[in-house]
């Protein structure tokens, strides 16, 4: 016997002997950790699936971008309640057959649909790192935490913001836009309106354009504002807001006594990517006083591109940016975040005592920031680390030249749209996104055959754009939001597009 063991068997030993046979029971019967009595399975699995995942990731475009899951594959997930354990090799076996093959898509090199990022091999790996270290980053004084402020840090240099200001990850563009809001309602109300409500400040009156996104009416609901309270101003041919129409409805509504207190500008709509002047935005919020709100979930990491950062000049005089990493960061879901241009206005809008979080000078519960002070959430996962990790990998070059690229690919399609007799372009592309529609010799009628050609690519598992409504017709809409597309996309949507057009009208 080695002499580290021999020592090892003398001090069981002599715990063995001191612990009386009841205390040792005792021991032994609120042992119920769920950690593996042989950690040696779990590294055997922890392989596996890294295997598995890595092999999925590099054979992705090998496979079909979609398909339904059949009776039988559905069926496994309508099992009992798992009252008795399963071994993990069982489960695992479980999501590969069953959940791994019948995912969105949205990995795979033909999806363009909705606005969807790809993902990257890093990122998943950062996933499971934060998995492993469970880090809790509602606050305290630990490492995880002065990652997010990197990555906070790092956010205000790309969007030149001062260094009061403050950011933090939340779910996604939806949460970062309605907590801008009420960031927002405090500066205009000032603290009583957490007391108070909205209630006690009638008239308040929000702006932003017919383009906006759906989570913004959505966060007027939240916040008990309700859509009445916000103004949909018109937009020009390119889908901008229309910075005349705005100042004409802000005059109505002073001259009806309200108070316009929010104006909320768009970087890459959701229909057609297109940037509101963001400057001219800017110069109007500041002549009456509104917090200026960018929603630039879709575009704002533009900034990471030499091309498309010109596009969002005036970004930077913004109050604050909801984005989203998720979308053109490739940051695996979820990895919202908002920047907001002085941390001050967060603390005064979401700071509050409790007891149970009191804090030290030192120790644990020491540390200069608790996000759970500057936004809506206590308990927060680590999504700073995926995002450092794509971030320091990649490095904002390659991630901007990819974005660059899908505007290149966004302006083919739209070239090849317009050369073809039977396509017609429904929408301008100013940035990545193309709506166009299946016209059989110029005739585009309803648009009804729109969405069925899009129902069959989607089956037929090659290529997915997403359906939308222009002018109230159904519309194909192809937004590149993926690095691994290329140029064969392009093509199989073209060719796929014209194919199942012309067995749908017989032409
Ligand atoms: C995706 C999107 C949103 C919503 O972002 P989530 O991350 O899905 O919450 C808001 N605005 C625009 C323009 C978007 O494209």
């Amino acid at each position: 016997m080695p002499d580290d063991q021999a020592e090892t068997a003398i001090i069981v030993g002599a715990r063995a002997e001191s612990s009386s046979p009841a205390t040792e029971a005792a021991e032994q019967e609120n042992r119920t950790t769920l950690d593996p009595q042989d950690w040696s399975d779990i590294r055997r699995l922890g392989h596996r699936m890294l295997d598995t995942m890595i092999d999925h990731l590099a054979h992705r475009d090998e496979a079909s971008l979609w398909r339904a899951a059949p009776p039988d594959i559905r069926a496994t997930m309508q099992a009992p309640l798992p009252t008795r354990p399963t071994a993990p090799d069982a489960v695992f076996d479980q999501f590969r057959d069953t959940i791994l093959p019948y995912d969105g898509g949205n990995t795979h090199p033909g999806f363009m649909g909705w606005v969807q990022g790809a993902g990257t091999s890093v990122g998943m790996l950062a996933e499971m790192l934060a998995g492993g270290l469970n880090a809790n980053l509602g606050g305290r004084d630990h490492m995880p935490i002065a990652v997010e402020q990197q990555v906070a840090a790092w956010m205000r240099d790309v969007f030149s913001y001062p260094d009061t200001a403050g950011g933090q990850f939340l779910t996604g563009a939806s949460q970062a836009s309605f907590v801008a809001l009420l960031i927002a309602r405090v500066r205009a109300c000032g603290e009583a309106v957490r007391r108070e409500g909205s209630t006690a400040f009638p008239g308040l009156i929000a702006y932003t354009s017919e383009e906006v996104h759906g989570c913004i009416p959505r966060a007027l609901e939240m916040a008990g504002l309700g859509t009445d309270a916000l103004r949909r101003i018109a937009v020009d041919s390119a889908g901008r807001m229309r910075a005349d129409a705005l100042e004409a409805q802000i005059a109505r509504d002073r001259a009806d006594g309200l108070t316009p207190f929010l104006l909320i500008g768009t970087a890459g709509t959701v229909q057609c990517g297109a940037i509101d002047d963001l400057s001219a935005l800017a110069d109007i919020a500041a002549r009456y006083g509104m917090h200026f709100h960018v929603d630039g979930a879709l575009g704002a990491l533009g900034m990471f591109s030499d091309m498309i950062a010109p596009k969002l000049a005036g970004i930077e005089r913004s109050d604050s940016i909801a984005f989203d990493f998720h979308k053109w960061g490739h940051v695996p879901y979820d990895a919202g975040f908002l920047l907001v241009r002085d941390q001050a206005w967060q603390h005064a809008t979401f700071a509050a005592d409790a007891r149970y979080l009191s804090r030290a000078e030192t120790g644990l519960a020491g540390g200069d920031w608790w996000p759970c002070d500057t936004g809506p959430d206590l308990s927060r996962g680590f999504r700073a680390l995926k995002t450092w990790f794509t971030l320091k990998t990649y490095g904002l070059r390659a991630l901007g030249e990819a974005m660059a690229a899908n505007c290149r690919l966004a302006q083919i399609l739209a070239e090849r749209v317009e050369a073809h007799r039977d396509l017609v372009l429904l929408a301008p592309v100013p940035l990545n996104i193309v709506c166009f529609g299946y016209a059989p010799d110029g005739r585009s009628g309803d648009g009804a055959v729109n969405r069925r050609i899009v129902e069959q690519l989607h089956h037929a598992g090659q290529v997915a754009p997403s359906l939308t409504m222009i002018d109230g017709r159904p519309a194909i809409r192809a937004a590149f939001v993926n690095h691994r597309s290329t140029l064969r996309d392009v093509e199989r949507l073209i060719d796929g597009v014209v194919r199942f057009g012309a067995a749908e009208t017989g032409k």
